[in-house]
């Protein structure tokens, strides 16, 4: 579980979040909405100690992040918006091993990781690709198997479908939906909706540092949420 308990950040003078309250529970499936610059990132950043609040407290499975940073980053999985700027590796085996390797882990348990998490992707097979070659869908993929590989109770994904055609789309939104049946929590922010809304068991939306609403899919749409769900359909 992941709780925001009273959540205020502000970059310097900047204030970003005001006091934010959103718990998300094991297994769930959330979509966090909200226009460009409302503060779905940073918000996201605080669930596992990327950022740390001013005031209030983010807690991952009962303990509060800043408490123990390590178990937080373990708990969530993070998968950043571009995933270029996430890989570390050439090849796809190479970039997939590199959390579990830095966990110390033998190399067998590693192999299996891999195999279980590029499986979970439908990227099976595929370790001796070069990311570099492969499509921004199959890259996002890989950038989620990365994340998966740690074996994470939650994965949060910041815009993951930014720059995706249609099938690359639908084709994460396939993966993201079968680790959601699986257990995994799963937390996807977009300022664009569309049709990841339809994946969501909960709708979080933000406006200026404030969640706004938070309720299941058919509580919307809200007429005050009109302009975030005409924005786009990207998701
Ligand atoms: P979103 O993900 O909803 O687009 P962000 O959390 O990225 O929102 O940004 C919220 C606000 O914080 C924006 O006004 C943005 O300009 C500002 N911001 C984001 N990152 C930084 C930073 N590193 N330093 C200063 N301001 C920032």
């Amino acid at each position: 579980m992941i709780e925001y308990d009273t959540v205020s950040f502000a970059y310097g003078d900047t204030p970003v979040l005001d006091s934010v309250s959103a718990t998300i529970d094991d297994g769930e499936f959330v979509v966090l909405v909200g226009p460009n610059g409302s503060g779905k990132t940073t918000l996201l950043r605080h669930a596992n100690g990327l950022l740390a609040p001013d005031s209030g407290t983010v807690r991952v499975n009962g303990r509060a992040v800043d408490e123990d940073v390590v178990a937080a980053r373990t708990a969530v999985g993070m998968v950043f918006q571009h995933p270029r700027d996430q890989f570390v590796a050439a090849t796809v085996g190479s970039d997939v091993a590199f959390g579990p390797e830095n966990l110390g882990l033998d190399r067998s348990e590693i192999d299996d990781r891999v195999e279980r998490a590029l499986e979970a992707v439908n990227l099976q097979g595929r370790t001796t690709d070069r990311i570099d070659e492969l499509s921004g869908g199959e890259q996002a993929r890989v950038a989620i198997a990365g994340a998966l590989a740690m074996e994470p109770t939650h994965l949060v994904l910041d815009e993951p479908f930014t720059g995706l055609d249609r099938p690359s789309r639908q084709s994460v939104h396939a993966q993201l939906r079968a680790l959601s049946r699986d257990g995994t929590s799963i937390v996807v922010s977009t300022h664009a909706p569309g049709s990841v809304a339809d994946l969501a068991d909960r709708i979080v939306v933000m406006g200026d540092g404030r969640l706004v609403h938070d309720g299941t899919p058919d509580e919307l749409p809200d007429p005050s949420l009109s302009d975030v769900f005409d924005a786009g359909s990207v998701g």
